[in-house]
């Protein structure tokens, strides 16, 4: 009997009436969606393998950038070490001693973690990539996976040889495509890889059509040292090296150190910029999103990583931008000088200038787009991954399954609202990626707790790191 998975409430997407829920019928072929069956009648319905009635089924979500394995930094970002630059300080000094085989043990546990917040497609960039590539193939996580590439410093700078050559195997990799796994280049930074580096991950980006993933100006350093070799900001560097203006796709993750001029090159929807609030307000603090939905500019969002994030949630990440220009409002100087005279004119000078913020960001943060960036992982209603479009033909067979009867829906007249700003994780019901669900529907948390599975990844992964912690002397 094939797989069909339905329910009076799917939420699917497309482009003439964007994202809607609908009485539908899911048809899965192996690990892909062959069809979409809408408003089925009772004959259908019957015919159904999996049909969860009032239940409300998605996909899953798209977490744009993440490092999996990170997580074994969790809570070591502690306030001393925040003094400084903690990926310098702290990340490289224990990422020296990793090897393939913890990283491997540590992203199972993320990708378990992800699996269990409901993300189902991430993008994550490390060190010994394919042994991240394992892991999510072990706990049935899909993504693109990025060897994160370096020659001037940081630990994997003797090592960007065999990830660019791993990048390129992994792209050809019939194997992987089948299991959702596909290929980003990954330069780490742009004060970390050289010009001549640069120019090879264009020409290799080009010439395979691969996605571009990097940090770019997450920290003062990196600033001052692009200033200080090429006299320029980090984003006109990659402007000035002809990457910004490469016809692929340009994921930008952080973009801290920008100026409004450096965001007007990034006005072209090949660039997406990669919002990582929670982490950024831990291991720095935020970017100016207010400038980027201003001037209406791709974007995504991202858990970075446990590390600095302490959550893999991005669902989570995106209630925190969703409601983000009341933030700035609250920290902006006109509410200072409030604070300092406080009148009823002033009062009602921050009531316009709300009203102002709201209108401003419209367009961006319009409830569409915001599930074109937890469900797509772009702002923008058209697909940057072939295989992730939703629940439409074509698409990897990912999917969560929530309680319609969960308290965080009721009463049930904005679903889509909810899948914004409800925390909806207690509501999952079940998950299933590449046609297979993970864990026992009904009994998600506990099944996947349960398994051996997960009780000898984490072993495995505890063992590690100890070993691990007394190599680094820490
Ligand atoms: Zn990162």
């Amino acid at each position: 009997m094939p797989l069909t998975v339905g329910s009076k409430r799917v939420l699917l997407h497309s482009q003439e009436k964007g994202w809607t829920v609908e009485p539908a019928i899911i048809q899965i072929d192996g690990a892909h969606i062959k069809s979409i069956k809408t408003y089925p009648n009772a004959e259908q319905i019957t015919a159904t393998s999996h049909w969860y009635a009032d239940d409300l089924i998605t996909p899953g979500f798209v977490d744009s950038h993440t490092h999996l394995s990170l997580n074994f930094l969790r809570g070591r970002v502690a306030a001393e070490q925040t003094a400084g630059n903690v990926v310098e300080d702290l990340f490289f000094k224990l990422e020296e001693k990793i090897t393939a085989a913890d990283v491997s043990a540590f992203a199972r546990m993320g990708a378990y973690e992800c699996l269990l917040s409901g993300t189902t497609f991430v993008w994550d960039h490390y060190y010994h990539a394919d042994a991240v590539a394992d892991a999510m193939i072990q706990v049935g996580l899909t993504g693109t996976v990025a060897a994160t590439l370096q020659d001037l410093s940081g630990p994997g700078k003797n090592d960007w040889e065999n990830g660019l050559a791993f990048t390129q195997a992994l792209n050809g990799s019939d194997y992987h495509a089948q299991l959702g796994i596909s290929a980003a280049l990954g330069p780490h930074a742009t004060d970390t890889v050289s010009e001549d580096l640069w120019r090879k991950i264009v020409e290799v980006a080009e010439k395979l059509s691969l996605p571009i993933h990097v940090h770019v100006a997450q920290s003062p350093e990196e600033f001052q040292r692009i200033q200080t070799q090429y006299g320029c900001s980090p984003v006109d560097f990659l402007r000035r090296a002809g990457v910004l203006d490469s016809a692929v796709d340009k994921h930008l993750v952080h973009m801290i150190y920008v100026s409004q001029k450096d965001l007007s090159y990034c006005k072209n929807d090949s660039v997406r910029l990669i919002a990582c609030p929670h982490s950024q307000m831990i291991f720095h603090f935020p970017a100016a999103y207010m400038d980027w939905w201003r001037m209406d500019l791709n974007w995504a969002v991202g858990t970075d990583c446990a590390a600095s994030n302490d959550s893999l949630r991005v669902q989570a990440e995106m209630r925190t931008l969703a409601t983000w220009p009341m933030t700035s409002l609250g920290l902006s100087s006109e509410f200072s000088e409030f604070r300092r005279s406080a009148t009823p004119v002033q009062a009602q000078g921050m009531s316009a200038l709300r009203h102002t913020l709201q209108s401003e960001c419209t367009l961006s943060l319009n409830q569409q787009n915001l599930l074109n960036v937890l469900f797509l992982g772009t702002a923008r209603s058209k697909a940057i991954h072939p295989k992730v479009n939703g629940l439409a033909p074509g698409s990897l067979a990912n999917l969560v399954v929530w309680n319609w009867e969960d308290p965080v829906f009721w009463p049930g007249h904005a679903p889509l609202h909810s899948l914004i700003f409800s925390d909806v994780q207690p509501a999952m019901k079940g998950i299933m990626t590449l046609g297979k669900w993970r864990g026992t529907v009904g009994d998600l948390r506990r099944s996947v707790l349960n398994s051996n599975e997960y009780k000898s990844a984490r072993r495995e992964a505890t063992d590690r790191l100890n070993t691990l912690l007394n190599r680094a002397g820490i």
